[in-house]
């Protein structure tokens, strides 16, 4: 059964060699290796989602274009999408780990180093002070320098998923991360407070940054395709995904963007 415990960490093969982490535990899954040490290894941006697939419609062209540039992208999907479905053939167990594996692919394709899985059941999540603890701890082991979250302000018909994810790691960015005494358990295991300059919000409704995704977009498709499940082989899809880059990119110097909101962060 997931819990906020049940922690999965996956890295691509290619990530694993260059990493230089130890102490794992090889459970002979298809090209990945589980970790069940805590790492403490830098990467430059860590995007925390409540869903497989929330992050390759809002923001994988810009996923693509920083691990181009070099930075190393983290993503924490924190729950398994059980209820992602309107097919009752098909059952929630199945359609979690059909859905691991989409996000997967799908961020193997991005370059995106690790994949983290909290598992918590789709439409189970709650602001709760173990969740928030938790999300705290991967951004002082990850030390990024930005967190990516989905919005919080939905206008009125929003997923309670997202909500709560949304509202989880702001409190958690700011100011819970950052503060040496908000968790004593996390200092005693050398997990230091951590404070970024920057967050950014994906999928937004109140955009003020932008990111140029034109080399990218063929990837963004590529990736979003991957989520079987939820787009399958909709042609309507990659349209509908470059007519929101084309909006996107109104007033800018370029032709696709992806959106975001930036808040920068006064400690
Ligand atoms: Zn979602």
């Amino acid at each position: 059964m997931a819990t906020a415990t049940a922690r999965c960490v996956f890295l691509t093969p290619l990530a694993l060699y260059s990493s230089g982490v130890t102490n794992l535990y090889c459970v002979g899954l298809e090209n990945t290796i589980e970790l069940l040490s805590v790492m403490t290894k830098q990467a430059q941006v860590l995007v925390v989602i409540p869903h497989p697939d929330d992050v390759e419609s809002r923001m994988a062209g810009t996923v693509a274009r920083w691990t181009r540039e070099g930075k190393e992208v983290i993503y924490v999907v924190c729950t398994n999408g059980d209820k992602g479905t309107n097919d009752s053939n098909i059952k929630p167990q199945e359609l979690a780990r059909v859905r691991e594996q989409e996000q997967l692919a799908a961020a193997e394709i991005l370059g995106v180093r690790e994949v983290i899985f909290l598992r918590y059941p789709d439409q189970s999540l709650e602001d709760t002070p173990e969740f928030r603890e938790e999300i705290v701890r991967l951004i002082r082991t990850y030390r990024p320098d930005i967190v990516v979250a989905v919005d919080s302000y939905g206008r009125y018909i929003d997923h309670r998923d997202h909500r709560i994810t949304a509202r989880v790691t702001l409190d958690a960015v700011f100011p819970y991360a950052g503060y040496t005494h908000s968790y004593p358990d996390l200092l005693e295991q050398g997990l230091q407070p951590h404070r970024m300059k920057e967050m950014l919000i994906c999928g937004t409704q109140d955009p003020n940054y932008y990111i140029d995704i034109t080399d990218t977009i063929d990837i963004k498709i590529a990736a979003l395709r991957c989520n079987n499940t939820q787009v399958g082989d909709e042609p309507r899809a990659s349209e509908r995904m470059r007519q929101w880059a084309k909006s996107s990119a109104e007033g800018q110097e370029y032709e696709l963007a992806e959106a975001f909101h930036r808040e920068e962060i006064r400690w």
